[in-house]
């Protein structure tokens, strides 16, 4: 028997997509509407019907009250995003984002999908990948691998042309700045180091473009922030037009009255000269730790969307030196590496050769005191995972009891590169039990373990236990507890879809285009006419008609169901 089907998933910012391991090669897959990119965009129509990708996409400006994009830029947060009169996290969104994408791809191979790799931004942090896996989890999705965008990416470029090679990967999306630098040799791609800003992107682009439409037109401040989509989809606009043309206009009509611009290369890249300014600090980082020069290089990669923009081109082109390469499809190459990881996690002979390192691009570390003018003081960051070492890295330390009869030991964990904790990422806290004794004889192995997928583990052993327990870290911030979990997915299995969607008329549309594939000649156009007849039913809304025609059709499809099973 063939191996379960793995799906790859870039869950994107803007874009999402979703590619598998297929006949020793990584294909994409279409979604239901045949296009091979969905929109990260999430809403409701007026019904109240859960609108995902494009059809959410096109409301946007219309709709904005029922619409959510770019969410997630909100993972890990507990930000409530309204759609109507429903909040929903970040992870909740994704959720149906993901469930949208898993039930394209069952359609696609036509075959039931439980496991998948899932892609997330280098620069993510625990906190952030935590809430990828709860968002697949609530998609019903068992994610069995969490992998770095530009490290998919660097697995797309690694099939395409495997030689020796040291290369750096700059992937710049709607929302997200990843680099990694990647040096590759005989069949392993190795990431030597990653950094990245997880709050820049294609959209910091279009919003500065947004400022400098208001600035041109400033009593259009005053429509606020009721035309504030609409401005934004112009920006947009002149944003992609610009990346063709040396100038470009757009126009919009608010309150009978028509406001036009027009921008050129010029005004494009003054106004966007403080974003441009940033690519260059995770670049420079990512190459100090990989211990790289800029000449040792052999090329930069881009991806991207983002990447398309003339301006960041040049600056690539400033800050090495030389043209970049663009040979990866900016916005599909994350998706083909998520399928080449997902061949890899089914152990397909074709990939059985490929080795992959990663890193992770923070240090770990917990909370300690110094000794500062005679006194203690609190608040510092000792680092026990340095950034950029290859995983998994697992590292303990040891801590003894400071006072007579203490009965617990607490630990603050943190994520960052900050002398003080205060600059970092709070993660989260222990509270480790320990037998009362006397001050500094109890002490305590903690031991800390970066994952494959960049999550933290802890372990944890005192001198009179032989066993080491897995700690699970409390008081999170942002993160869903399990009871929240079980909440959401109540919540979102009651969302209501629109009867095309839902399972059970999902699977008798997919039976029947199956059967007329296999079919010919009359009983073919029969299966043809049944279909309609129940597309037309399930276009109605009418939930009594539904039943009775999904009936008929259950029954009539039912007689061809041996030359119809796959
Ligand atoms: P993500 O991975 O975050 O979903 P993508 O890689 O799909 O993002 O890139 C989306 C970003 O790329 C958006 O901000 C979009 O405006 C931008 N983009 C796409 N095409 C172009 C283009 N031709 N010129 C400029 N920007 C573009
Ligand atoms: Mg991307």
């Amino acid at each position: 028997m063939a191996a379960k089907q793995v799906i790859g998933i870039d869950l994107g910012t803007t874009n999402s997509a979703v590619a598998v391991w297929q006949d020793g090669k990584a294909q994409l897959i279409a979604n239901k509407y045949g296009a091979r990119l969905t929109p990260s965009v999430v809403g409701l129509d007026d019904a109240g019907h859960l609108l995902i990708g494009q059809p959410a996409h096109t409301r946007l400006t219309t709709h904005p009250h029922l619409t959510q994009a770019s969410f997630k830029r909100y993972m890990g947060s507990e930000a409530a995003l309204r759609l109507g009169t429903q909040t929903f996290r970040a992870e909740e969104l994704s959720a149906i984002l993901l469930r949208q994408l898993k039930e394209d791809a069952e359609s696609w191979l036509g075959q039931s999908i439980t496991d998948a790799v899932i892609t997330v931004p280098a620069y993510f942090n625990d906190v952030q990948r935590r809430a990828v896996k709860n968002a697949g989890k609530l998609a019903g999705l068992n994610v069995l691998r969490l992998l770095n965008e530009p490290t998919a990416a660097s697995l797309a470029f690694g099939l395409l042309e495997n030689r020796e090679q040291k290369y750096l990967t700059f992937d710049l999306g709607g929302g997200t700045f990843d680099v990694s630098v990647i040096d590759m040799f005989e069949g392993v791609v190795e990431v030597r180091a990653s950094s990245g800003d997880v709050q820049l992107g294609g959209d910091d682009f279009s919003e500065a473009i947004c400022q400098w439409m208001l600035n041109q037109q400033p009593e259009l401040k005053a429509a606020l922030p009721a035309v504030k989509p609409i401005l934004l989809e112009q920006a947009e606009r002149l944003k992609l037009a610009l990346s063709n043309l040396p100038e470009a206009s757009a126009e919009l009509i608010w309150q009978d009255r028509r406001w036009c611009w027009s921008m050129n290369e010029e005004q494009l890249d003054h106004c966007c000269q403080t974003l441009i300014a940033r690519l260059q600090q995770p670049v420079m980082q990512a190459l100090h730790d990989a211990r790289f020069s800029l000449q040792e290089l052999d090329h930069v990669l881009l991806v991207g969307g983002a990447t398309r923009m003339p301006l960041v081109r040049q600056a690539v082109a400033r800050l090495f030196g030389r043209f970049p390469r663009h040979d990866l499809h900016p916005d599909e190459a994350v998706a083909l590496g998520a399928g080449v990881q997902a061949g890899m996690v089914m152990e397909d002979a074709a990939v059985e050769e490929i080795i992959l390192t990663d890193v992770m691009p923070f240090s770990l570390g917990v909370e300690t005191a110094k000794e500062s003018y005679g006194r203690l003081e609190e608040g510092f960051f000792l680092p026990l995972i340095e950034r950029n070492t290859w995983l998994p890295v697992s590292k303990s330390k040891t801590v003894s009891t400071v006072a007579d009869n203490q009965t617990c030991v607490l630990l603050k964990i943190y994520q960052g590169e900050g002398r003080r904790v205060k600059d970092n990422v709070y993660l989260g806290e222990m509270n480790i039990e320990v037998p009362p004794r006397k001050a500094g004889e109890v002490s305590l192995d903690i031991r800390f373990t970066y994952t494959l997928d960049g999550l933290l583990e802890i372990e944890c052993q005192h001198n009179e236990s032989p066993n080491a327990s897995r700690m699970v870290i409390e008081k999170v911030p942002g993160q869903m507890s399990q009871e929240l979990i079980e909440q959401s997915l109540q919540k979102l299995n009651d969302l209501k879809r629109h009867p095309r969607d839902r399972q059970e008329n999902r699977d008798l549309l997919l039976r029947g285009s199956r059967l007329f594939e296999v079919l010919l000649g009359e009983e073919r156009a029969w299966i043809d006419n049944v279909m309609s007849v129940f597309e037309q039913a399930l276009a109605s809304q009418d939930e009594r008609r539904i039943a009775d025609v999904r009936q008929k059709v259950y029954e009539a499809l039912s007689q061809f169901d041996e030359r119809g099973s796959k």
